[in-house]
């Protein structure tokens, strides 16, 4: 697992949430604050989910979102790599000839 570290925009000094609101399942609106006492600036911003990058293995999910179009193009990539890796029928004939 990866932590995300909250930096200070206007010191680069470790920054923590201090409180956030959920709006919606994918939209929170999120309250910063700088640790850096001689700083001590205060933020707001939000979170928000996007895509979708697998699905969910649940049978009826509450919610779904679009695919992300990067894993779109990388799917297509995959599949086409697939295809081609099969071995052709014609040419495994000539070659038993
Ligand atoms: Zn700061």
């Amino acid at each position: 697992m990866s932590v995300y570290k909250l930096v200070c925009p206007a010191c680069r000094k470790p920054m923590r949430i201090r409180t956030s609101t959920g709006q919606t399942p994918c939209f929170r609106s999120i309250y910063y604050q700088c640790t850096d006492l001689l700083c001590g600036a205060t933020f707001t911003g939000s979170m928000t989910i996007d895509f979708e990058l697998s699905p969910s293995g649940i049978e009826r999910p509450l919610l779904q979102l679009p695919v992300a179009p990067g894993m779109e193009r990388l799917k297509a990539t995959r599949n086409l790599r697939d295809c081609n890796a099969q071995p052709d029928l014609l040419d495994q004939l000539e070659a038993s000839v």
